[in-house]
């Protein structure tokens, strides 16, 4: 070959080459959303300013577009920072991708509605593996869960900071969880808990890099968060649950000071809502949660962040029965899931208000 037929091959195999990690890159670039191109935020600065004023950020949960509505209405109107949850349940009912989508549209939406800086991070809940937590990180999720809670305490470390290695690279925050919560959620569930150990905390934090721990201080997943014979009677007869493990909380606030607290399965069960389901047909049996009193008590120490879901779920359920028993002949959806959504805003805002103490905090 001449000396001039060479440099064309060498050429042709060179510009192959590039088109190959041209193509490779636009394959990538195509795939990654960041979450700063969203609107979102991260949950840093937020918590941050959290356990300094002596409040706890709202995560709640969104599988539709009434309950994301309900949300975004009540944090536009408090000016309260929020994390929208996404968890496995909500993945398989309404898909990964639409959710992401509709958290997208929620920025805007809250823009719409005059609130001129919305504070909101899209978060996975309770991720169960490296492989999903990194497709949130990879389409547009600012913060994510890796519960490895479940697992031998070292499996738990190794699990965890993988997913922070990765996270961290996009700016993704990353809580993690150690001790396990009774109750059910999803498909989360265990029979007992176990308190986290505050021998274990700093150790976990040091070795994983999270941004926020997920602690168990008898806090419980689901609408029956205690059994009745774990529960005192008052004089109405309502269950009054053991209360919270305060003491293990203040002993975890003592190892790692300043540093962000996760509650989960904090519902309260309010027993109107509870009442109206069983008024009309509803069959929901010594359904009990956490007092909100304890809750506010929690919100003013280092908890910064407290998830509220099935609260949502019997608002909207009780709304719905209500309509469905007063108004039989009713069959456009808007009228049963207006009322709901309505009913569900109503609750969010008394959180924000009067539990967590986020009003105003996202002007
Ligand atoms: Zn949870």
């Amino acid at each position: 070959m001449d000396k001039n037929g060479l440099g064309h091959v060498i050429e042709f195999v060179r510009n192959d080459y590039l088109c190959k990690v041209l193509f490779i890159n636009l394959i990538i670039h195509k795939k990654m959303v960041s979450y700063k191109d969203l609107g979102l935020v991260n949950t840093k600065e937020m918590f941050a300013k959290a356990i300094k004023g002596g409040y706890a950020i709202p995560a709640f949960n969104f599988n539709n577009m009434e309950q994301l509505q309900a949300i975004i209405q009540a944090c536009a109107e408090t000016k309260s920072p929020v994390i929208l949850q996404v968890s496995k349940g909500a993945r398989q009912y309404a898909n990964q991708t639409l959710l992401r989508y509709m958290a997208e549209g929620a920025v805007e939406y809250a823009k719409e509605l005059g609130w001129e800086h919305p504070q909101i991070v899209l978060h996975l809940d309770h991720g169960d593996s490296f492989e999903l937590c990194k497709s949130c990180v990879d389409m547009g999720f600012s913060s994510v869960m890796i519960d490895g809670s479940h697992l031998p305490y070292d499996e738990n470390v190794a699990l965890t900071k993988k997913v922070v290695e990765y996270a961290h690279q996009f700016d993704v925050t990353v809580e993690g969880e150690l001790g396990v919560l009774a109750g059910v959620e999803d498909e989360v569930s265990a029979e007992h808990h176990t308190y986290t150990k505050p021998e274990e905390v700093v150790d976990f934090v040091t070795k994983t890099g999270v941004d926020s721990l997920a602690i168990s201080i008898g806090t419980s997943h689901g609408a029956n968060k205690f059994k009745p014979e774990q529960c005192t009677r008052n004089a109405d007869g309502i269950l009054v649950p053991p209360p919270l493990r305060f003491d293990v909380l203040e002993a975890i606030e003592k190892e790692l000071p300043g540093f962000p607290i996760v509650l989960h399965g904090s519902s309260s069960v309010p027993q109107e809502e509870v009442a109206t389901i069983n008024k009309y047909g509803g069959a929901l049996k010594d359904a009990i949660g956490i007092p909100e009193e304890e809750l506010r008590k929690a919100a003013a120490s280092a908890v910064c962040k407290i998830n509220i879901d099935s609260d949502s779920r019997l608002a909207m359920t009780a709304a719905i029965r209500e309509v469905f028993a007063l108004k039989p002949a009713e069959f456009d959806p808007r009228k049963y899931l207006g009322p709901a959504r309505e009913n569900m805003k109503k609750l969010y805002k008394h959180k924000i208000i009067d539990v967590l103490g986020s009003e105003g905090k996202a002007e």
